[in-house]
């Protein structure tokens, strides 16, 4: 343990170096406010033992600096040291910032018993920050795990109607356009019929992997929707992009090659329905997701493995 005794007294910083030794800390000795305030700095000591009256800046206001050094969540203990008596110089000095006050002359019992209790506060304290570190990742954890989808671990259907409903918003705000897609994977309960719901799983894992690798911008979001339909959220981007980002997750789910031998086209493929829009005052998101599941619809009936895009949104 290193402990700042600041004093400007010869004889008193002596007498208390060797108390303070006797219990086994090191001592950083400061015979003035500046040097103090220099040695804190530069030492970061565990416990300060703070003499009020002092030749440059008095104690209390070595104890405001070094509150003002301290970075967010520190805490230094400090104790002042004074033959000032009075109620009001105790209470100055807790407003100080001081953590305990102590009268000249000191003796040694209640210094090592005052640091003693001082050094059980540090470790309650170290013990306190990393439980609420630990509280603080576990609840980053839950978050990530709230908002992600447990098999294809994308976003999931909750995170998503967030999303869209916040970019809605935005969209309408920046009078930009919102793009939606709706994918589904083509005869994907033949697949399981087939292949079995573990490789049907293994399958949507893959097909999820294909349309996130897919997109580019960081403003992008695919998200499962529920069982084998997923959605893809492209923020300020009209509906000619966003065909070309449909035709590209289309392509990737092609090129994963998964067998299915009951679809005509024998390997696993992807309908897409695409809406975009310019949202106007009135209508909501709850239009151009309707929208992109009929032209979903539309790229079924016109055979699969397509991308359709939806007409206009009515509104607009
Ligand atoms: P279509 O081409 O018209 O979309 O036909 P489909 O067979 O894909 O559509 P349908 O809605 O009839 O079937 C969807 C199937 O997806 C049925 C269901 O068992 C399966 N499914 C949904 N969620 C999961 C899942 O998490 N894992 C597995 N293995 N299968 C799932
Ligand atoms: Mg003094
Ligand atoms: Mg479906
Ligand atoms: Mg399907």
């Amino acid at each position: 343990m290193k402990i700042l005794i600041v004093e400007d007294s010869r004889s008193n910083l002596l007498l208390l170096t060797q108390y303070v030794r006797h219990f086994g800390a090191t001592v950083l000795p400061a015979e003035n406010g500046a040097a103090a305030i220099a040695t804190y700095a530069r030492e970061r000591p565990d416990l300060v033992l703070l003499d009020v009256v002092l030749p440059d800046i008095d104690g209390f206001e070595v104890a405001r600096r070094i509150r003002g050094m301290e970075s967010n969540g520190d805490w230094t203990p400090i104790i002042f040291l004074s033959s000032l008596g009075k109620d009001e110089d105790i209470e100055q000095g807790i407003v100080a910032g001081g953590d305990d006050y102590l009268h000249k002359p000191v003796s040694e019992v209640v210094l090592g018993a005052k640091v003693r209790a001082m050094e059980r506060l540090i470790q309650m304290r170290g013990s306190l920050v990393k439980l609420a570190s630990k509280l603080d990742h576990a609840n980053q954890e839950l978050q990530r795990l709230s908002a992600s989808d447990g098999l294809t671990g994308i976003a999931n259907r909750r995170y998503f109607d967030d999303h869209i409903a916040r970019e809605w918003r935005r969209a309408r705000r920046n009078s930009s356009s919102l793009a939606l897609m709706m994918c589904d994977v083509d005869h994907f309960k033949k697949f399981n019929d087939t292949y079995g719901h573990q490789s049907g799983d293994e399958c949507l894992r893959r097909v999820a992997g294909a349309i996130a690798t897919s997109l580019d911008r960081g403003s992008d979001m695919a998200a499962r929707y529920g069982g084998e339909e997923f959605v893809v959220v492209l923020s300020e981007t009209s509906l000619g992009g966003a065909l070309i980002v449909a035709e590209k997750i289309r392509h990737a789910v092609h090129a994963l090659r998964i067998p299915h031998s009951a679809s005509s086209h024998s390997r696993v493929t992807l309908s897409i329905g695409l809406a975009a829009a310019v949202p106007q005052r009135d209508d909501s998101c709850a239009s151009l997701i309707a929208a992109a599941d009929r032209a979903l619809y539309e790229a079924k009936n016109n055979g699969r493995d397509r991308v359709f895009r939806a007409p206009p949104l009515a509104a607009n």
